[in-house]
């Protein structure tokens, strides 16, 4: 499987981690779109939104806890943050291994 951030979660490719358990990993973009930006993926490879089922209930609560306790540390809980899943074409996917981005360390300009 061609998934860089299953290279990411095998070691293979390098990255700089902020969090791992068992079955979560975040770790900081490469790109970043803002002073803090940090993907939080699940170990298990799950190419999109879609493709969730409710087999992954446990392990989808797992990614926003984990998204809850690294703004804590990284001390953006208070300021605010975005939580961002890019679904398919239209939605800007470009990495189809589920993934949350968040977002933070300034004051986040659309959507709103
Ligand atoms: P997407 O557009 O929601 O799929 O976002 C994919 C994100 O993965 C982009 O923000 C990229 O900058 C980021 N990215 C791609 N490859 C790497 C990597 O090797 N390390 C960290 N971030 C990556």
């Amino acid at each position: 499987m061609d998934c860089v951030f299953c290279g990411i979660i095998e070691g293979g490719i390098p990255s700089n981690k902020v969090f791992e358990n068992d079955r979560v990993v975040a770790f900081r973009d490469i790109q970043p779109a803002a002073p803090v930006h940090i993907l939080i993926i699940p170990k298990k490879h799950i190419p999109t939104m879609n493709d969730v089922t409710s087999e992954d209930d446990a392990l989808m609560a797992e990614l926003f806890a984990a998204a809850r306790q690294i703004a804590g540390e990284l001390g953006i809980a208070e300021s605010g943050y975005r939580l961002v899943n890019n679904v398919n074409g239209d939605g800007g996917q470009v990495v189809y291994h589920l993934h949350l981005h968040l977002l933070g360390g300034t004051k986040l300009k659309g959507l709103n």
